[in-house]
């Protein structure tokens, strides 16, 4: 016991904060800070040490958050859209002044180097300033009259209390990406974050509260998912789930809200090809290639999966892939400029070495990393391998880890018909210099997002989202503001 909080009075004075209240043990519902009977301790994946605890909170928490946001959501969708607007402004200005708390936050519970976090951070920051800005242009319509004496009106109106849930591996922006929206629009949000890193969410939390979010309109309940899942997709005081998160859990979450008919938004799982055709700029595929299959250690859900290689550039690019992927620096974010942290847990290493170790099975070769690093912390070395099979586990699975295997195509058709051989269809990335090339392959890739000659897709002003199994709706844009808007008409005899 006394070792362990040996550990996390360690943890506390390496994160050295300017302001220590921003890391926050306790949950917040309906404008105020709870306890809980029972705590989940929260490890630094770097360390392995206990950072923190949050509460334990179950059903009746999340009955109370619901409750909450369903009193405070008609007097905030009766604000001006200017008033809710001024609000977020000042939410977004908040998390810039204390970018650097919130960054060192988020590497000592995700992991992710610091500057990583702190360009999530910012990006989170950039939902709540454009959706500030956007929420003011919620317009309606004005439609003719399908008889002589009617006039058809069109109006947005919110949709109401709306249940969030996020994962771990975005701890700031998948959240601002629901919240924005949905408080520029007049709804009111009930969170759980992941509770593996939650108190980035908190830590937004406490912000908002500064910034004047008032008590309801924002609620991040913590615990174990299952109790607070099931209140969020049962009651019928939530009229919409918004969910990020693995593609598995996802279904079976939305099939619950249909129980009452509740309108879903999901961010589901990828398995993003990443396409270097014969004309590539070869420099500028492993550079894309890096940012695109490394960045957080390749947990994003538009990390590049699979890389589908021209048989004419090939092994130019497996050995410059290789080559490049050795020089990342491996290591512990707060302890100095890194390119890769460890992975979130134990769980996540065993699975990046598991594809390792099948795709060497099936006759791939390692050209690079693949190696579980000694503890503490869940590092793994950035791996790279070649002549992996179809039918190995990279190529079929999302690897979610740093791990990049490449199969030869021998040509752009094979390149496309192998990239939409998936049940997945968040984002695809393809290389090429070719303007007619980079339409067809844009047009032909059944993703919803696609990146030509760029590893990097996301950004607040674009939308965000898949299709066929990696989702519903879009977020960021004046798209993610629909999500969270009902569309009403009134059809006027006068
Ligand atoms: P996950 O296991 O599905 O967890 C996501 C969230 O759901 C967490 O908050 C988790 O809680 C919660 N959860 C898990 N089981 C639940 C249940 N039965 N009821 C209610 N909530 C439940 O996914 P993950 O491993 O954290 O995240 C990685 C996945 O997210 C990957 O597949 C990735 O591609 C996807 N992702 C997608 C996007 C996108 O925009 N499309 C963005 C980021 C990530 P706890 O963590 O507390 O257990």
């Amino acid at each position: 016991m006394t070792a362990d909080r040996d550990d996390t009075l360690t943890e506390r004075a390496r994160l050295a904060l300017a302001r220590p209240d921003l890391l926050r043990e306790r949950a917040y519902v309906d404008g105020a800070w709870l306890d809980g009977e029972a705590v989940i301790e929260v490890t630094n994946p770097a360390t392995g040490r206990v950072l923190g605890r949050i509460p334990d909170l179950g059903r009746e928490a999340a009955l109370a958050a619901v409750a909450a946001a369903d009193r405070a959501q008609a007097d905030w969708a009766r604000r001006t859209a200017k008033e809710r607007a001024t609000v977020l402004r000042r939410w977004f200005e908040l998390i810039n002044v204390h970018i650097d708390d919130l960054a060192r936050l988020m590497t000592a519970e995700q992991g992710k180097p610091l500057a990583e976090a702190r360009g999530e951070v910012a990006y989170a920051a950039a939902f709540l300033e454009w959706f500030a800005e956007e929420g003011r242009r919620a317009y309606g319509d004005l439609i003719p009259g399908h008889q002589g004496d009617k006039r058809l009106l069109v109006m947005k109106q919110a949709v109401g209390v709306v249940a969030a849930i996020t994962p771990w591996n975005f701890p700031a922006a998948m959240i601002t990406r629901k919240v924005g929206p949905a408080l520029a629009a007049g709804c009111t949000v009930v969170l759980k974050p992941s509770e593996l890193t939650p108190f980035s969410a908190l830590a937004l939390a406490a912000l908002g509260e500064e910034a004047g979010v008032p008590p309801g309109v924002f609620s991040v309940v913590t615990g174990r998912p299952g109790p607070i899942g099931e209140v969020m997709t049962d009651d019928p005081r939530v009229a919409k789930f918004t969910f990020t998160g693995s593609t598995g859990v996802g279904k079976l979450l939305a099939a619950r809200c249909m129980g009452t008919v509740k309108r879903v938004s999901l961010e589901l799982g990828g398995n993003a090809p990443f396409i270097v055709l014969d004309d590539a700029d070869l420099d500028a595929a492993v550079e894309g290639a890096i940012a695109s299959k490394f960045r957080n250690t390749g947990q994003t859900c538009v990390c590049a999966n699979r890389f589908l290689v021209h048989d004419r550039v090939y092994d130019a690019f497996a050995e410059r892939l290789a080559a490049r992927a050795a020089t990342l620096r491996i290591g512990d974010g707060l302890e100095g400029p890194t390119d890769q942290g460890p992975l979130i847990n134990a769980a996540a290493l065993a699975k990046a070495r598991g594809h390792v170790d099948d795709a060497l099975g099936l006759g791939a070769r390692l050209l690079t990393g693949g190696e579980v690093l000694p503890a503490p912390g869940a590092f793994f070395s950035p791996a790279v391998l070649r002549d992996v099979p179809a039918r190995a586990l990279l190529n079929r699975e999302e690897t979610f880890g740093p791990v990049a295997g490449l199969i030869r195509v021998a040509d752009e058709a094979e390149a496309v018909r192998v990239a939409n051989d998936t049940r997945a269809g968040l984002a695809a990335y393809v290389y090429t210099r070719d303007a007619s090339r980079c339409w067809r392959m844009a047009e032909g890739l059944r993703y919803g997002m696609v990146g030509l000659n760029t590893g990097l897709v996301s950004t607040e002003v674009a939308p965000f989202g898949g299709v066929k199994e990696s989702g519903l709706g879009r977020e960021g844009s004046r798209y993610g503001l629909d999500e969270y808007l009902d569309t009403k008409l009134i059809n006027w005899s006068v």
